[in-house]
Formats: C-alpha cells, sequence, structure tokens
C-alpha cells in the first residue's frame, strides 16, 4: 500500500486526515511510525512558508509524499496578531485562560464590526518527486467579549461565529470540522490527491 507521513506530533490531527484521507488507497503514518525523528525550526514568515519547510524536510528524511499544516489565528484590530506565533504568544506554557483573557482585554472599547478574526491553516504536500501544492483556508469570525465554551482547544472560547450565536468552542467537533479552516484545506488536499492518484 502507498504510504504519506503527516509531519505532526499532534495524535488529534493525526486521526482527523487519517478519517478524511480514509477512502484513499494510503497508509497515513505519523513521523515516529515512519522513523523519522528531526528537529525542524519553523522560521518561515507566512503559514504557507511553515507548512512547506516541514512537509519538505520530512519529505527528504523519509522518502514519502509528506504533509504538513501551519495553523493560527488572526486578529484584525491588533494587525493580524497573533498569526503565525499564535502558539507562542505570551510564551509556549502560558494557559490559553491568560492567553485569551489578554487579547480581550487588547480589545476593549473595540466595536462588534472591527472585531473581526479568522483562523487560518495552510496545508501543504511535498512529494518524492519534487512536486510541491499547498492549500490555504480560513474560518471567519469575531473576537467575543468572554470565554466560553468548553470544546475545541486553542483560541476557540473567544472565537465567536455569528451565524450560530456560539463560539467556536460551544459548537460540537463535528460542525466544527465541516466549517473550519482546517477541515476545508484538508478536504481541499484530499481531493486533490484523489484527482492526482500517483505518489
Ligand atoms: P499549529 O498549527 O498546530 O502550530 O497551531 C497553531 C496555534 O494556532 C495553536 O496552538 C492554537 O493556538 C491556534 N489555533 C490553530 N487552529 C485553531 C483552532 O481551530 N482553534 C483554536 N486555536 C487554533
Amino acid at each position: 500500500m502507498r504510504k504519506l507521513v503527516f509531519a505532526t506530533g499532534n495524535m488529534n490531527k493525526l486521526r482527523e486526515i487519517k478519517e478524511i484521507l480514509a477512502d484513499l488507497d494510503v497508509e497515513v503514518l505519523s513521523m515516529k511510525e515512519a522513523g523519522v525523528d528531526i528537529d525542524i525550526v519553523e522560521d518561515g514568515k507566512t503559514f504557507e512558508e511553515n507548512a512547506f519547510i516541514k512537509a519538505r524536510a520530512v519529505c527528504k528524511a523519509s522518502g514519502h509524499l509528506a504533509l504538513a499544516d501551519d495553523s493560527g489565528l488572526e486578529v484584525d484590530a491588533l494587525g493580524k496578531e497573533p498569526g503565525i506565533y499564535s502558539a507562542r504568544y505570551m510564551g509556549e506554557d502560558t494557559s490559553y485562560d491568560i492567553k485569551n483573557q489578554n487579547i480581550i482585554d487588547r480589545l476593549e472599547g473595540v466595536p462588534d464590526e472591527e472585531r473581526t478574526a479568522r483562523f487560518v491553516c495552510a496545508m501543504a504536500a511535498v512529494f518524492p518527486d519534487g512536486t510541491e501544492k499547498s492549500f490555504v483556508k480560513t474560518m471567519e469570525g469575531r473576537i467575543g467579549y468572554k470565554i466560553a465554551g468548553e470544546n475545541g482547544f486553542g483560541y476557540d472560547p473567544i472565537f465567536y461565529l455569528p451565524e450560530y450565536g456560539k463560539t467556536s468552542a460551544e459548537i460540537s467537533p463535528e460542525e466544527k470540522n465541516a466549517i473550519s479552516h482546517r477541515g476545508k484545506a484538508l478536504r481541499a488536499l484530499a481531493e486533490y490527491l484523489k484527482e492526482r492518484d500517483t505518489f
């Protein structure tokens, strides 16, 4: 069976991609399963650059098709912060209760229509023959006025979806998958792999 390697240490992301690629005749391996043990410096300036840095390194190390994603939150009123630094914002080990409250505080006095924000996900594929392909997708919303919801992770409890009247931490995982930046980017990539069919 054909193999591909997903460049992540995050088991939730691995499960998600296995589900979406289930009807494709391919075995999805984690870096560990592929025997890839490398440190990758994500020093790109965009989500897409960082996704390619990871996918290229893993393709080179494994010899297989490699997929990688990079994602984060852009808050328009904060000049698109925290952006590619979303995981590192206020320090990698700082809790999301603190990070989320900080963003709400920084938006004090900012009216609804200027609280626009989006989650961005870049999904990159690098093939052993050197072909590269990427998809960048977003989920649009607004920064809420309070932390709400237990589902999801990261900035979900402050990411308000006006059409649901809820944050992305208050909708179900299935609902979020259907509309999320990551879900959309993964499905676009899955479609591309199905059409291409040779890897
Ligand atoms: P990474 O792509 O795994 O490096 O994630 C980057 C960071 O962006 C995460 O640690 C979260 O802070 C944030 N992030 C990305 N996607 C989401 C999401 O769907 N919900 C909440 N936070 C997210």
